[in-house]
């Protein structure tokens, strides 16, 4: 069995991704952002539950410099891919896995004295000089060193003959909100330290700073990189931040209706009988449930069918739903059904889905589970010659 071949069937639920709409997105931000600033694709978590190879193929295209990543082992299978952008481990590095790092020409971000000494040690016995991105913490409490701790560190990587300091970042616990007073408080902070280094006349390449949210919010912010991770799949970071016109979302999930019930009044649908039929209804059972990632909710959501809401019925299993589909006569066996993204007129957001589970877009793109292959949609490569975006060239490399 090969689940490749291109006879195997598609089960008849799953994610649908659009390369075409992801360029378009990626050609929207490239031109919102002044050429001297240079794109970092964060492709996380499989991007996002998009596929990182897929996306990293386009994002390359579309002229981003290299791609955010979170574990050693995202990265090294975009290396093996043969990706060889630039390759930046957001998170904390382990010192057994530096050694990989270094080989395979994964940027590390570093904040540790002792990560520094090791990694330098390792690029010098493989006689190479890696680039290190220093991360400062300016209020987020998460990774990095303290703002006000920082210029040890700096004064060390500087000491290392193996290491170039490439780059200096921080994070923002809140760029997307209509109250911008702790962002600015935490580039301030970032400010002091690039202050700092500046007065020591060290200079850095890539200082960056801002993600979606402050690269559409904090303009001020962007310096010489941003890295934007769920604007490129369409979505805004929060209802108040910047619009930026035409952006679409990527991923719809779908399922075709693999078997349809007839009720009549007082007939119960589901485990634990949560559905009374009110009257005679015709419903629809969609091959996904929670064990895809779907909410487990019960009489609450909708599927777009024939590009008309039909309501979610009864409790959600782990391999099925059931859609009250009375008022959609004309559906049939087989017909796709919309669980998240657009059919006809009408679209159900990530925002729609995330509300039904309390929680936010993120988790809701990053959710949706395997199972639920993912069919990639209008990923031709781009057509030789063809710049949507003029005077791109310029900020490759
Ligand atoms: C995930 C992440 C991003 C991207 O954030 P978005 O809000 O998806 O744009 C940027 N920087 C860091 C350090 C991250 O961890």
């Amino acid at each position: 069995m090969n689940l490749c071949s291109e006879n195997f069937p598609l089960r008849p639920a799953w994610t649908e991704i659009d390369l075409g709409k992801l360029r378009r997105n990626l050609q929207l931000i490239r031109r919102d952002l002044p050429r001297a600033v240079k794109l970092l694709a964060v492709v996380k978590d499989e991007a996002y539950g998009h596929g990182a190879l897929d996306v990293a193929r386009v994002a390359v295209e579309e002229g981003a410099w290299g791609f955010g990543l979170s574990t050693l082992e995202e990265a090294m299978a975009l290396r093996d891919e043969g990706i060889t952008a630039p390759l930046l481990l957001l998170g904390e590095r382990q010192e057994a896995e530096l050694p990989w790092c270094v080989e395979h020409d994964l940027t590390v971000c570093v904040n540790e004295p002792h990560t520094i000494r090791k990694l330098a040690r390792v690029a010098a016995a493989l006689d190479k000089c890696v680039p290190v991105h220093l991360k400062i913490h300016t209020g987020m409490s998460r990774y990095g060193a303290r703002w006000d701790e920082a210029l040890p560190l700096v004064e060390q990587i500087v000491a290392e003959k193996s290491l170039r300091l490439e780059g200096v970042m921080t994070h923002f616990s809140q760029s997307d909100e209509v109250d911008k007073s702790f962002a600015n408080l935490q580039f301030s902070r970032f400010n002091e330290v690039l202050a700092a280094l500046a007065a020591k006349k060290i200079s850095v390449p890539l200082r960056h700073a801002c993600n979606s949210g402050g690269f559409l919010d904090l303009p001020h912010a962007h310096l010489d990189m941003v890295r934007t991770g769920i604007l490129m799949f369409g979505i805004f970071p929060s209802s108040v931040c910047r619009r930026l016109p035409g952006i679409e979302p990527v991923m719809s999930v779908k399922a075709k209706i693999a078997s349809i019930q007839k009720l009549k009044p007082g007939e119960v649908v589901g485990y634990g009988m949560r559905y009374t039929a009110p009257g005679e209804r015709r419903i629809a059972v969609l091959p996904i449930g929670y064990g895809d990632g779907f909410p487990r909710v019960r009489n609450t959501g909708c599927a777009l069918i024939r590009g008309r809401r039909a309501p979610l019925i009864g409790g959600i299993a782990m391999d099925a739903l059931m859609v009250d589909v009375t008022d959609i006569p004309e559906a049939q066996l087989w017909d796709e059904a919309v669980l998240m993204g657009r059919q006809g007129d009408d679209e159900i957001t990530v925002h729609d889905i995330a509300k039904l589970k309390n929680s936010v877009s993120y988790d809701v793109l990053t959710n949706w589970r395997l199972r639920l292959r993912r069919k990639s949609v209008n990923g031709e490569a781009k057509p030789a010659g063809q710049n949507l975006t003029p005077g791109l060239a310029s900020t490759h490399g």
